[in-house]
């Protein structure tokens, strides 16, 4: 395996899930290497917190957007160029908070990019916050007395806005991330991989989740409703079995499908974006 490690030294709590995500990423980057994805034509987006740190630490393309603008970001790079494989890393706080309407419209446009959504369900950059996926109840920096408030189900919302790739992980299952990683990253549309991701240091949910998590092995993931089913069998707050591996994929046309080609009217997509500003001035 090729390292695609850089020169920046790694700030993450010793134990943190990230290093699953980035080892899992390095290794899918590697393998799609192999298979004729130059890594040259991958850009890495992140946004703000812990995870986002993960585009300093992978030797390929990468930017750095706002808090909750990993999405936009993303689309505006691939509708740009098209040649591009796209993915976008933002964190619970990042996308399903501060950034969610970003990502529904990214799920309902079905542009190619992939999402990869650490999800520790804490704000671990700013010392431990609540975010969208915490439990009810959960104690925090800012809820000392514990959340009044139900977490979102992120999956159910995904698949209800039209994403056509829709997979859960664990940062306990290296195996698992790689592969989904993969076939996210070639799906053909927006695709959503949901990493249980644990932060050591303000939200320690390893033994919670390994007595939890399960492999689906008899899922139709063709069927949205089984996907549905799927996908409630836990609702980010009961105690219930954690299914993990592909929900649901379909195939779509994809948003930036519709922009003008390449070489279309003998002019290159340069050329075109030019001429329409000059023309909108
Ligand atoms: Fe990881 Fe939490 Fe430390 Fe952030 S605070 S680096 S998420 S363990």
């Amino acid at each position: 395996m090729k390292d695609l490690g850089t020169y920046a030294a790694n700030t993450w709590c010793p134990g943190c899930g990230n290093f699953a995500i980035l080892n899992a990423m390095k290794s899918a980057l590697n393998a799609l290497h192999d298979e004729g994805l130059p890594t040259e034509k991958i850009v890495l987006v992140s946004g703000i917190g812990c995870n986002s740190k993960i585009v300093d630490y992978i030797n390929t393309n990468s930017f750095y957007s706002l808090h909750g603008r990993v999405f936009p970001a993303a689309t505006g790079i691939k509708v740009a160029d098209p040649a591009l494989t796209v993915i976008g890393h933002a964190g619970d706080g990042d996308a399903y908070g501060e950034g969610i309407e970003h990502l529904i419209f990214a799920a309902k446009r079905n542009v190619d990019i992939t999402a990869i959504i650490h999800d520790n369900r804490v704000y671990g950059l700013t010392t431990g916050q609540y975010t969208p996926t915490s439990p009810l109840g959960y104690k925090g920096r800012s809820t000392p007395f514990g959340t009044t408030e139900m977490p979102i189900n992120p999956l159910e919302l995904m698949l209800a806005s039209g994403a056509t790739f829709i997979a859960r992980g664990t940062s306990h299952g290296l195996d698992l991330l790689k592969r989904l990683f993969k076939e996210a990253i070639l799906h053909k549309g927006f695709s959503i991989v949901d990493v249980l991701q644990v932060c050591v240091t303000y939200y320690n949910m390893y033994e919670y989740y390994d007595k939890r998590v399960y492999e689906m092995t008899d899922h139709d993931s063709a069927d949205f409703d089984k996907a549905m089913a799927r996908i409630r069998e836990w609702d980010y707050n009961t105690d219930a079995k954690i299914p993990l591996g592909l929900f649901y994929r379909r195939g779509a046309p994809t948003y930036e499908a519709d922009f003008p080609a390449a070489d279309e009217g003998g002019m290159s997509r340069d050329e075109k974006i030019k001429k329409l500003l000059a023309e909108a001035a």
